[in-house]
């Protein structure tokens, strides 16, 4: 442990501090938060936080929200730090495991990982672990110091495709080692689906824009507007200015619903939804235009965290009725319980068991109904899960006046078409060696998103500074 914890302290105040209970974290009231697209979450007072963290009984090592932690973050140290008032000894605690603490302490499924595994959960709210994590972070941001420290120059050049959580960790990580590097996006502005993707009442934008400008600061260039593979291919990096390529562009395409109907005007999908109503004009890529009326009725189609993002984000733009129309059963759903919940407490329906077929227009031409079938649960799948079977002559209308389809991603294959030698497989995933990032391709490392599929924020993560020590390994060598 960072921090050592008097043992004879804990032993007389175990007892007490597992007896003390919790209000849970501070959320805005649903139906004043569904009226703008602010933050949820009512940021902790430093009593309050100092008061939550010394909930934690400081379990015997190793504790379970050490292990549950994808970055194995030490959060009892933090906690006790925490408790101390020592907020930036805590915050540098974080800092140590993770480039992006302030964004997957916002972020990152915790009721699945650190808080669900606290021993307080089994009688009462676990240690808000999460909140407690961005409080330190954000007070370091106020008071602290958050500079990135650049190392010794190397000579070395490294480009980064794509701007999202794998590529702006890896930058993180190879400026601390002396490369120079450049980030190439696709999009007008740096964050991938951190701001093109998880709207601003989950996550502010502000916090994103925040880690840039500490990346910038510490010389990370970036150049936006490029697609790699298209303006600029891989092979073209490596022949010009770049010693190594880091490969992060996520798996973004939305997959597709084969039904008739599907391209009548009020169908989205969910990506162009997410943007549209979520990123601001300026920072909207050209030809796209905000969407700020969405009708009465809006449904959207599918089981994820991107589901419920849709529900929330069209209840913030005025609609009365949002309903989420998914083939299987609650228990099925991909998507994180939290999510749901506020989707529920904000005014959503589910309606499971359900699987459209057409999209029907009004006398515009624009979309007016959804006709859907009734499902039945049949035998487990290859995913595990009991496949949905439509219960023949079921079919029934609902009336939409926008449906958003929110049915998972794949990846896009460009990079992988565009370079040569660089193994692909499943429909484009780079293959790559999970603990260096390396490809097929000597001196292409990839991570995120464009190698796992469809994940977390802090996977990609993860994977970004794997990949920077593998790269760093590659040039020193
Ligand atoms: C709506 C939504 C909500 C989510 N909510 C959560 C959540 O609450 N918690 C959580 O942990 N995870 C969440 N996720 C998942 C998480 O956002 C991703 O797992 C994570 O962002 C992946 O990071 P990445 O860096 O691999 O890719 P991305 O974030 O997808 O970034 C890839 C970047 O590469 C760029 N790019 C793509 N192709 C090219 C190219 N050819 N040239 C140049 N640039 C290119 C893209 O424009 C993008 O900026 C959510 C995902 C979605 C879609």
């Amino acid at each position: 442990m960072a921090q050592a914890i008097p043992s004879e302290y804990l032993a007389i105040d175990r007892k007490a501090r597992a007896m003390m209970v919790c209000d849970g974290v501070g959320l805005r009231d649903p139906e004043e938060r569904v009226k703008d697209f602010e933050d949820v979450l009512i940021p902790l007072q430093a009593e309050c936080a100092q008061i939550h963290a010394s909930r934690c009984i400081h379990c015997p090592d190793p504790a379970a929200c050490v292990v549950a932690c994808p970055v194995h973050n030490d959060i009892p140290s933090a906690m006790w730090l925490i408790e101390q008032g020592d907020f930036l000894a805590a915050a540098r605690l974080y800092q140590e495991n993770s480039s992006l603490p302030e964004i997957c302490s916002r972020v990152c499924p915790h009721d699945a990982l650190c808080q669900g595994s606290c021993v307080h959960i089994k009688h009462d709210e676990p240690v808000l672990t999460g909140a407690l994590e961005a409080f330190v972070l954000d007070y370091a941001r106020q008071f602290g110091d958050v500079s990135i420290p650049v190392g010794e120059p190397s000579g070395k050049h490294v480009a980064i495709v794509g701007a999202g959580p794998a590529g702006l960790s890896c930058a993180e990580q190879l400026v601390r080692k002396g490369h120079a590097v450049t980030i190439f996006e696709a999009m007008p502005d740096a964050g991938g689906l951190l701001i093109y993707g998880i709207p601003n009442f989950k996550l502010p934008k502000g916090v994103v824009f925040d880690k840039v400008a500490d990346l910038e600061r510490a010389g990370v260039k970036f150049v936006f507007n490029t697609k790699i593979g298209k303006d600029k291919t891989i092979d073209e990096l490596l022949a010009t200015d770049f010693d190594a390529v880091f490969v992060g562009i996520g798996s973004q395409v939305d997959a597709p619903l084969k039904a008739e109907g599907v391209d009548l005007p009020g169908v989205y999908q969910a990506t162009e939804f997410l943007i549209r109503t979520n990123v601001k004009n300026e920072l909207l890529p050209p030809g796209l235009e905000p969407i700020t009326y969405v009708g009465r009725k809006v449904v959207v189609i599918g089981g994820g965290d991107t589901a419920a993002d849709a529900l929330r984000s069209a209840l913030r733009l005025g609609a009365e009725e949002v309903t989420c129309l998914y083939r299987r059963t609650e228990r099925e759903m991909p998507g994180g319980k939290k999510d749901r919940q506020m989707a529920r407490e904000e005014g959503a329906k589910y309606q499971f068991l359900t699987q459209p077929v057409r999209f029907i227009a009004n006398q515009d031409g624009q979309l007016a109904a959804v006709e859907c079938l009734r499902m039945e649960l049949g035998e487990p799948d290859e995913s595990g899960r009991r496949r949905p079977v439509p219960v023949e002559g079921s079919n029934f209308i609902v009336e939409a006046d926008v449906a958003v389809l929110a049915l998972g991603y794949w990846p896009d294959p460009l990079i992988g078409k565009t370079t040569p030698d660089l193994e692909t497989h499943n429909w484009g995933l780079i293959v790559a060696d999970r603990e260096t990032g390396a490809t097929t391709r000597l001196g292409v490392y990839a991570g995120g998103d464009a190698v796992t599929g469809p994940d977390l924020v802090v996977t990609a993560m993860i994977a970004g500074r794997k990949a920077a020590a593998g790269i760093d390994e590659y040039l020193r060598s």
